[in-house]
């Protein structure tokens, strides 16, 4: 057995479908397939859900993401009154009418997964349309999460015990990244990009040989080429190099991907669907590779510094209290620092969750804040890279052996 995984890039219009299908059908194995919403279809569902959360009109952005599949679906030639995506968009216009606002979030994971379940029913249609046998399947039936939401966490055992049915399946099996649902069946997100996380979860239940995630870049670089010209690939790679760098936040992979991988021992392959007889990047257990400087830049951070008022001491319960509300606030953070009398981190989080953050801590603590700085991490670093960062404004520093990472202004 083997999964493919196809992200938004690799769906984003008819041509880029057409050779998706091409890949899949050179395929004579088993093979489960998972899709992401097409293009860019799930910032645009992120603004729909918006709008309609606050009761402002959303008509025009919901018909812009029915024509944008309209489009693809006409330059494939679907025969529309059969489309099983055009029924998904009635769907989502229905429950947008119907549902009720419970919680941002909670309602956040009723609508936002219809950007893979259209995606998958497209090339459900166009599959139909070239004969490419297939059984589409619904992910929030076999991928079950706590009701966390927007960051659900996988239900292991009842997963594995759903998706273990798949197994003696000869078809192609077509489904959606990203998407799950609680054991009473309301949907549930994995996390934004969270789709290379389904295509683990996926192979790891269903005991596949290999994982394959096809992106548009031949593999994985130890630097963005938009970047830095001379970007290298890397051909291979340990389970634990790339946890690191995804965790760091190189962007080729969600970090959630390779732990349900390594513990079954099954390869993860970074292949490019521009050139996919090209060998990409191999992840699995290689110890004793070595491996050149990585380069890692996360822009529009904020480095926070939380300190007391009264000139006490910052020390363990205050550091639990401000814990508790990045967990409560759902904020992740990148990198912190203690010193007697102020804690600073430095954070990814939307503008409101920042707001409320000062909001918790405000009156107990004096609170700076510095938005938009850049968060750059090199894993095993040279002397040269310590150097060329001599001229930059850095406000923060952590090196070890292995690892540097500045916060720069
Ligand atoms: N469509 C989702 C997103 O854009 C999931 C994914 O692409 O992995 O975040
Ligand atoms: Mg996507």
């Amino acid at each position: 057995m083997q999964v493919y995984k196809f992200g938004g890039a690799s769906v984003k219009d008819a041509k880029a479908i057409k050779n998706v299908a091409k890949i899949v059908s050179g395929v004579q194995e088993q093979l489960c397939v998972v899709v992401s919403a097409m293009g860019k279809t799930t910032n645009a569902l992120e603004i729909l859900h918006d709008q309609w959360f606050k009761n402002l009109s959303f008509e025009e952005t919901l018909q812009s993401i029915s024509d944008f599949h309209l489009s693809i679906s006409n330059e494939l030639e679907l025969e529309i009154n059969n489309c099983l995506w055009k029924q998904q968009i009635q769907t989502l216009e229905d429950k947008l009418n119907t549902i009720s606002k419970v919680s941002f979030d909670n309602s956040y994971d009723q609508i936002i997964p219809f950007g893979e379940i259209i995606s998958t029913s497209l090339l459900h249609d166009y599959w139909n349309k070239i004969a490419l046998n297939h059984q589409f399947i619904m992910a929030t039936d076999f991928v079950i999460t706590d009701n966390l939401h927007r960051e659900s966490r996988v239900q292991w055992s009842t997963t594995q015990s759903k998706i273990i049915d798949l197994k003696n399946n000869t078809n192609v099996l077509l489904t959606q990244g990203f998407i799950g649902s609680t054991a009473s069946g309301e949907w549930t997100t994995l996390g934004r990009e969270g789709s290379d996380y389904s295509a683990s979860i996926f192979a790891h239940c269903l005991d596949a040989n290999q994982l394959t995630i096809w992106k548009d870049v031949p593999g994985m670089l130890n630097a963005d080429p938009k970047k830095q010209s001379d970007a290298q690939i890397i051909d291979k790679i340990s389970y634990q190099e790339a946890i690191e760098l995804a965790y760091y936040g190189a962007s080729v992979i969600h970090p959630k991907t390779i732990q349900p991988l390594e513990s079954k021992n099954i390869s993860l392959r970074i292949a490019s669907f521009v050139n996919p007889q090209l060998p990409g990047t191999l992840i699995g257990h290689f110890p004793g590779l070595h491996y050149p400087s990585c380069y890692i830049e996360k822009e529009n951070q904020t480095l926070i510094s939380i300190s007391t008022k009264d000139f006490s001491f910052v020390v363990e319960d205050n550091i639990v209290e401000i814990f508790h509300h990045l967990h409560q606030l759902g904020i992740k953070v990148q990198l912190m620092e203690n010193s007697a009398l102020s804690f600073t981190l430095c954070i990814q989080c939307e503008p409101h969750k920042l707001q409320a953050l000062i909001t918790a801590l405000e009156n107990k603590y004096a609170i700076r804040y510095n938005e938009g700085v850049k968060l750059l991490t090199i894993r095993h670093y040279h002397a040269s890279d310590l150097m060329k960062m001599e001229n930059q404004s850095v406000l923060m520093e952590q090196k070890n052996r292995t690892t540097v990472r500045w916060v720069i202004q």
